[in-house]
């Protein structure tokens, strides 16, 4: 990827990951570039298919299209940063993320948004009060 549409991807996303909204400042380890929709099933390398996302959001998103909504139990395509809004789809609940839809709640289970390293980490922010970044 060349270095023009890195610094593109990263400006576009504000420096957070699109996923989880954490900021790259507040995470030690460095955010990656998603393919949206993987390479291996034919994902291109272009903006519109790019998003930022952190260390545990990239990998466990992974190659995955879709996950499970816990409610429904029907399986569901996850959140795409590019063509859905984050806030249509996800709610705060202090360190807890809540999905408001189908998709949201089946990208929270895919991406384990909520697992307990990662509460711990926005549990301090919040109580340092520079979370959830401002939109
Ligand atoms: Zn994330």
């Amino acid at each position: 990827m060349n270095s023009r549409l890195e610094r593109l991807i990263w400006r576009r996303a504000n420096h957070r990951c699109e996923y989880c909204q954490m900021p790259q400042e507040f995470d030690a380890l460095p955010f990656q570039i998603d393919h949206i929709l993987a390479r291996k099933h034919g994902g291109k390398t272009i903006p519109r298919n790019l998003a930022l996302a952190c260390f545990f959001c990239n990998n466990r998103k992974g190659p995955n299209i879709a996950g499970r909504d816990v409610l429904t139990g029907r399986i569901i395509r996850l959140f795409n940063p590019r063509r859905d809004v984050w806030d249509e789809h996800f709610s705060w609940n202090n360190e807890l993320l809540l999905g408001k839809t189908m998709i949201g709640r089946a990208t929270i289970s895919v991406l384990e948004i909520n697992m307990q390293h990662r509460l711990t980490l926005r549990q301090a922010l919040i109580a340092e009060g520079v979370f959830p970044p401002e939109s």
